[in-house]
């Protein structure tokens, strides 16, 4: 039996798994990312007893960033220039390919979220432009643009977009390191942490906290929508799934656009339009299998 290796290579933790699909997976395990020699040494005992026997027929890593995807690039899948101690030019795509010797792919986490809940739910797989946001303890946008994940000069950064910052509104000046108050530095869980000083899982939902979040992140929808044109958006990610809030996004979503794009699905039927993630929290290590399980087809 042929079998697909995913890796989720995060910044506090990576997810090592391996099956055919979301429904049979065969093993999982995740342990804390440390020096990028231990760590890439866990992911390869992982997967060293289904190389071994012959069943590993691909792998996909889903990796936080910054990213070498240049297919030319002599530094192809390497990590850049991260600020994570010891990962900066780190060649994870190159370490991984040679320890696992079968075909590998390689993506940014959310292009391969944005990947796999496409490739595995049936009712997304002809939706294209097909866009995956996620908002946790940072923010980030994967998109599939005409059946292949979108790079270019680098990778698409939308968390980073310049939103309208009401500082009467909203005092604070934002958590992001390079523009303050980008959509990230307003709408990250790390922002609200700061904000309102309390993790945002603690933020009761009658807080004021929840009705600037969900101004944040529509505007940032709408401003998706207009570059992308998606098809559909998936809204990911912990802060995300705050009840209420996709329900509170949608509507915000169609009143800021003001009946600009004419639409059925952005006025009538926008609850099919926005939708959180059907694979849960583990749209980035299926989105690394369906990337394997591409790559071998
Ligand atoms: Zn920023």
């Amino acid at each position: 039996m042929k079998l697909f290796g995913g890796i989720e290579a995060g910044g506090t933790k990576f997810v090592c798994m391996i099956g055919t699909d979301p429904e049979h997976l065969s093993k999982e395990e995740r342990f804390p990312t440390t020096t990028p020699r231990e760590t890439i040494r866990k992911v390869t005992e992982f997967f060293l007893p289904y190389v071994k026997s012959g069943e590993l027929a691909a792998a996909g890593i889903a990796s936080f960033g910054p990213l070498d995807l240049h297919p030319d690039s002599p530094t192809y899948g390497y990590i850049t220039t991260t600020p994570k101690e010891g990962w900066s030019q780190v060649n994870l795509y190159g370490e991984i390919c040679r320890s696992l010797n079968v075909p590998v792919a390689i993506d940014t986490d959310v292009n391969a979220a944005a990947f796999g809940e496409q490739y595995w739910i049936p009712e997304n797989r002809s939706l294209d432009p097909f866009l995956y946001v996620t908002v946790g303890t940072g923010i980030g946008v994967g998109a599939i643009i005409n059946g292949s994940p979108l790079h270019g000069l680098l990778h698409a950064e939308a968390g980073h977009f310049a939103l309208p910052h009401d500082w009467q509104r909203d005092p604070f000046p934002g958590v992001c390191p390079y523009h303050n108050d980008c959509l990230e530095g307003l709408a990250s869980g790390l922002s609200m942490a700061k904000r309102w000083e309390q993790k945002p899982e603690h933020l009761p939902a009658s807080h004021p906290a929840w009705d600037l979040e969900s101004d944040y992140i529509a505007l940032a929808l709408v401003n998706l929508i207009y570059a992308y044109s998606p098809q559909r958006i998936i809204l990911g990610g912990g802060v995300a799934q705050h009840p209420g809030l996709i329900q509170d996004v949608r509507c915000k979503v169609r009143q800021f656009m003001k009946g600009y794009l004419r639409s059925s699905m952005l006025m009538e039927r926008i609850d099919e339009y926005i939708l959180p993630p059907a694979l849960g929290n583990r749209s980035g290590g299926l989105g690394a299998i369906a990337m394997a399980a591409n790559l071998a087809a």
